[in-house]
């Protein structure tokens, strides 16, 4: 695995796609997706010039970020239960994964003793999927005003995890319809709102053929998780216990 290498690659198909869509490339930002990596993987990755690192686990994110450079960014993409979103909002400069009124809350809650304000995105299930989180759609228009409208929140965007296919035009109308709830939220805000965060390795670029502002990858650029722990466990001299 090299990681310059699959980075350059990631590069050009973001490029592709952004000119099939007339659109540039500066408008998508490329979130390197760290979970189940090792911090030497996210120096490796700042090193090639990498800023935006996403997590999922806050525990696990609290000991990397730890170990690695300070100038990086860090966003929570990942369930957040309401016992870590204490320490969540100490590691992450925004939150992408709030997926109900009572986590908002308690988010809003615990940033105001703390005095600081957390930018956030919606997470929607759009497929619907059980296996996932995240608002449906419609609860999602339903909630809007009152989740923007806690005081230390700042409502930056929506995510979503669409189905996974190993046909990615499948997904193609997910995509569409996180972008057509942005512009049915933002109707409710009276104001822009900036952030799309969808696509992952297996469907980026049909994503950013949608309007994705912001893609998630993880194992095209650092290759398989797992293959990864392996590794790092390998190095530590534990590979009886993986
Ligand atoms: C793991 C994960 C990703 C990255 O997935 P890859 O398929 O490895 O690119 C993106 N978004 C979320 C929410 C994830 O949990």
């Amino acid at each position: 695995m090299d990681l310059a290498e699959n980075l350059a690659g990631l590069q050009a198909r973001i490029a592709a796609a952004c000119a099939r869509a007339r659109r540039d490339p500066r408008t998508v930002e490329l979130m390197a997706v760290s979970k189940g990596q090792p911090p030497a993987a996210v120096r490796a990755a700042a090193a090639l010039g990498l800023r935006l690192f996403g997590e999922n686990r806050v525990q696990e994110a609290k000991l990397k970020i730890g170990q690695c450079p300070g100038h990086l960014r860090w966003q929570m993409i990942g369930h957040l239960q309401s016992n870590k979103c204490r320490d969540a909002l100490q590691c992450f400069s925004l939150i992408q994964s709030v997926d109900s009124l009572a986590l908002a809350e308690e988010l809003n809650r615990l940033a105001d003793k703390m005095a600081k304000t957390m930018p956030i995105l919606l997470e929607v299930n759009v497929a619907g999927e059980g296996s996932k989180f995240g608002y449906p759609p419609k609860a999602v228009l339903a909630e809007f005003a009152r989740v923007n409208a806690l005081r230390r929140l700042e409502v930056h965007g929506l995510m979503t995890v669409a189905p996974y296919s190993p046909t990615p035009e499948r997904v193609r109308p997910v995509f569409r319809q996180l972008r057509e709830l942005r512009e049915q939220c933002e109707q409710i805000l009276g104001a822009p709102l900036p952030v799309l965060s969808m696509g992952m390795s297996g469907d980026f670029e049909v994503a950013i053929e949608e309007g994705a502002t912001l893609i998630r990858v993880g194992t095209a650029l650092f290759g398989a998780r797992a293959a990864a722990r392996k590794e790092a466990a390998a190095a530590a001299g534990e590979e009886n216990e993986v």
